[in-house]
């Protein structure tokens, strides 16, 4: 018989009266007078345990049913039949119950009491075990898959960037550096002392990607639209909420395209965020608004179909500065906006997603495109409620003697973004695209309080385990 997923046997109506197949962990156990126990299994597919009749008459009911503890892992055959008990529509009435491994309670540590989420990230190989990393995993995965199916639907190509990279795309943050050379006795160049890195693996000094912008780039100029979703990485030495040493990111990319273009897709493709998780996810989502932030089910229900204010930096400037006593940090044109400035906008003055668009080239990437008053460029950034920043995004420059003259500006070499450069030379076309940080929109769509909370394995300062 081929094993059906609890999620199947209580939601399908078909498989009622049915003999069927499950396998999973046991949540609990409790021991009937009646002679018989009833075991919550759980197998990952829904929030939900299938609760299960084990009968005294089983042949193993006293040598190993009465032995199994939580986090045992049992397979069960039997029927589904309609549950007498309130909460649950149906429940299997087992004729066999395979023990596959016990799990000894004085040693597991998921026992019944609620542990910490500072505790389960030591015994994060265990966590996804519990009814919050479950579900986090569950929505994580409809998120990439949405991601997937919102970019695929709309004639977007996969584009895959390279992890390990020579060119830095922007200071984005620190990059770990990828060597093969031995750090206790690298080789140096004879007159300078410095690390030769023409002896390293790539023949040059490599880091690890922090963004596939600039790669993706090159795609959009020959295929159109394209977009990444892979894992980029920065030596972020601080220790916040809302940053990780290695977080994935969408990008795309967009050939023919302006500021414009780059914000309707952003704003369609939150929408499509929201509302199909609203969709897909409910059970989940509603746990989350339960036990994690309450209001995240509002929340999330008024951004599927929220209108999305746009504005200039400029105009943003002269709206922070007249509540200016409101702020830690005073606003004026020129500066970045802070945290405190962004949430302002989205939660006070608009109430609703805010995207700011235009801001001083100083604050801004290299290779965002100058606008025609000589001090701004065309960056936008998307700012939701609660967390600020969700999305940045620019047009990128196209004009040759600008791009290159920007890259100087900021104290770098055009001949290292040679190949970036080429792009403008041999047939450029006006193109944009955005980041998105697949970390910041979990967490902010489970309402957890913490990034490391939201991806399997964190990487954070001072921590790698696993
Ligand atoms: P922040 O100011 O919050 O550090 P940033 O300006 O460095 O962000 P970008 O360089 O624009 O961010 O990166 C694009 C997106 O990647 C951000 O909008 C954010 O969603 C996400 N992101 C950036 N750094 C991290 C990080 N360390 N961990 C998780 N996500 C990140
Ligand atoms: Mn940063």
């Amino acid at each position: 018989m081929k094993r059906k997923l609890v999620r199947e046997a209580l939601s399908s109506g078909e498989l009622l009266g049915n003999k069927i197949k499950v396998g999973g962990w046991i949540r609990t156990r409790r021991d009937s007078k009646g002679g018989f126990s009833f075991l919550e299994l759980n197998d990952g597919s829904c929030l939900k345990n299938l609760q299960i009749i084990a009968h005294e008459h089983l042949p193993n009911y006293r040598d190993e049913l009465l032995k199994l503890h939580p986090g045992a892992s049992i397979i069960a055959e039997g029927s589904l039949v309609e549950s007498p008990a309130a909460g649950q529509s149906v429940e299997l009435e087992a004729d066999s119950i395979q023990v596959l491994g016990f799990c000894d309670p004085l040693e597991y540590p998921l026992g019944k009491s609620r542990i910490s989420f500072e505790r389960l990230r030591e015994i994060a190989h265990l966590r996804a075990r519990t009814n919050t990393f479950g579900a986090i995993a569950r929505l994580r995965n409809v998120l990439a898959d949405a991601t997937h199916r919102f970019f695929q639907g709309r004639g977007f190509l996969y584009f895959h960037a390279p992890i390990i990279t020579s060119s830095d795309c922007e200071g984005a943050g620190e990059m770990f550096q990828v060597t093969h050379l031995d750090l206790e006795n690298p080789p140096r160049d004879p007159e300078s002392g410095k690390v030769d890195y023409k002896k390293d693996f790539f023949g040059k000094a490599t880091k690890l990607t922090v963004s596939g912008q600039l790669e993706a780039e090159t795609y959009a100029c020959a295929l159109g639209n394209v977009y990444t979703f892979g894992p980029t990485f920065r030596a972020e030495n601080s220790n916040t909420a809302r940053h990780l040493a290695e977080f994935w990111m969408i990008e795309p990319e967009m050939a023919f395209a302006d500021l414009q273009d780059d914000a309707d897709l952003a704003e369609d493709y939150l929408r499509y965020l929201f509302q199909d998780i609203l969709e897909r996810c409910p059970e989940d989502l509603k746990f989350f608004n339960e036990r994690i932030e309450k209001g995240l089910l509002d929340k999330l229900e008024n951004l599927a179909e929220a209108k999305f204010t746009r504005i200039s930096y400029t105009e943003a400037i002269k709206l922070l500065e007249k509540n200016s006593d409101k702020f830690t940090f005073k606003p004026h044109w020129g500066i970045d906006l802070q945290s405190e400035h962004e949430r302002y906008l989205s939660e006070q003055l608009f109430k609703g997603p805010v995207i700011v668009m235009d801001y001083p080239k100083e604050i801004k990437a290299f290779y965002m495109r100058l606008n025609d008053d000589n001090k701004t460029v065309a960056a936008m950034d998307v700012l939701l409620p609660q967390v600020g920043e969700i999305i940045g995004g620019s047009q990128r420059e196209e004009r040759l003697e600008l791009l290159e003259a920007r890259i100087r500006e900021t104290g770098m070499l055009p001949e290292d973004y040679w190949w970036y450069c080429d792009l403008r030379r041999f047939g450029s076309v006006p193109h944009a695209g955005f980041g998105l940080g697949f970390e910041r929109m979990v967490r902010f769509c489970s309402g957890m309080a913490n990034i490391r909370d939201v991806i399997p394995f964190p990487r954070t300062p001072q921590s790698a385990e696993f």
